[in-house]
Order: C-alpha cells, then structure tokens, then sequence
C-alpha cells in the first residue's frame, strides 16, 4: 500500500531542484497508478522485464528510469521507451545502449554508476576507470546516447559518517567532471544519490535527484 503522507512530506521537504524517482520495484501496477493520480510521474525499475511489463499496462507520459543493473543483451527491451538508465558500468553497455537507441531513432540518457560503497557486491565503476573512459575516443562516437551525470549507493551502514563522506566525494567528482567536460555527447545535470535511509544525507551533500521505494511503497 501507498504511504501518502510520507510520499508527500518528502515531496514538501527536499528543495524544488530535486527529483524524486519513485522506485516501484516488486510492487503492484494499482500501486504505481494511484501515485501517479498524485501526480508523480517518474518510476524506477531495477528488472527489465518488471519495467516491461508495467511500461505496457500503464499510462503512456510515465518517464520510466531503470535503476538496476543492466545486462547488454536486455537493453533492446527497454530502448524504446526508456528514459533515464542509472547504472551504467561498462563501454560495452554504453555501446550497445547507443545501438538500440540508433535503432529506435532515440537518444538515450544514462548516467555512469560509481562504486562508493565499502561492500564488494554493488555494481559500478571506480573513480578512476570513469576518468579513463570519459579520455576515451570511443566514447564520442556514440551519438545515441547522452550521458547526463552520475549514479552512486553509499554503504548500508547506520554511521552517518562514512554515508557522508561517500556522498561527498562522489559530489565532488561530478562537480570537477561537469565544470571539464567538453565531450559532444556528455552534459552533466544529474547526481542521482540518496534513497530511502539516506536521502537526506545525500541532499546535504548536493545530490539532485534521490531514489525513494520503501518510504512510499512500503517494504518489499
Ligand atoms: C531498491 C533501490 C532503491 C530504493 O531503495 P529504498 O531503500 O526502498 O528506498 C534505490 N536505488 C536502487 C538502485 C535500488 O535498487
């Protein structure tokens, strides 16, 4: 079940500049219909075939963010109507993205996951592989893509501290590569941090859009 009141103090509470991603993930399509009667707009999916599914049972001005991580072989599943993908952790998947988006005669938004967390499961690039990729001439051939910024989860920990620091340094590595970058296809606008425990956190540390499921939706 929706929690509304949470949906909208969190709304009445981050600053207009931030967008909030509401993450649908295992929940039900009536869920995701009646806050979007509410007027939220924004989805995110972690599993293609989940974003799939619901993409074709529910209204069609839905902007749609897959927020997990994305095999190559899936991404012709999303391409055609897939706004935003978060988790974007190889120049392989960067290439293929931009075929299946050439395809459908799209550009494709994406954002580079960073690994900033301790544990050793999460996806994502490291500081450094992301600097060599972005020195890449590879990149700026791909013309079906855009890439819009940058994706990071922080520790599952309670110690505000390390969250913090995480958050901080991978605020400051966006704010250096927006102010460098002159790439054709690379326009950051995007620091997509902060979910359900430590949104807040996020926000002080200059994330601009925040990724919220249980909050709203309930635990999974
Ligand atoms: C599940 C998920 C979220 C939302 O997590 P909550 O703790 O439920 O808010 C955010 N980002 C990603 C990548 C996720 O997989």
């Amino acid at each position: 079940m929706v929690n509304l009141e949470a949906y909208r103090d969190i709304l009445s509470t981050i600053p207009k500049s931030v967008a909030l991603v509401a993450v649908s993930k295992t929940k039900p399509v009536e869920d995701i219909l009646f806050l979007y009667q509410h007027n939220q707009k924004v989805f995110g999916e972690n599993k293609v075939q989940e974003l799939c599914a619901k993409y074709e049972q529910l209204p069609k001005d839905i902007e749609w963010h897959l927020i997990g991580h994305l095999q190559t072989n899936k991404v012709k599943y999303i391409a055609s109507f897939v706004s935003l993908i978060h988790a974007v952790d190889s120049l392989k998947l960067l290439k293929e993205i931009n075929k299946e988006a050439h395809k459908n005669n799209r550009i494709i938004s994406c954002l580079l996951q960073i690994h900033i967390a301790q544990e050793e499961t999460k996806f994502g690039f490291s500081y450094n592989e992301v600097e060599e990729l972005l020195a890449s001439s590879e990149i700026s051939e791909l013309q079906h893509i855009k890439i819009t910024g940058l994706m990071g989860m922080a520790t599952l920990t309670s110690n505000k501290q390390i969250i913090m620091s995480e958050f901080n340094e991978l605020a400051k590595f966006y704010d250096r590569l927006k102010l460098q970058l002159t790439l054709p296809n690379c326009n950051f606008s995007t620091l997509s941090m902060g979910m359900s425990n430590d949104y807040k956190i996020a926000i002080d540390c200059g994330s601009n859009m925040i990724r919220i499921g249980s909050t709203i939706f309930g635990s999974r």
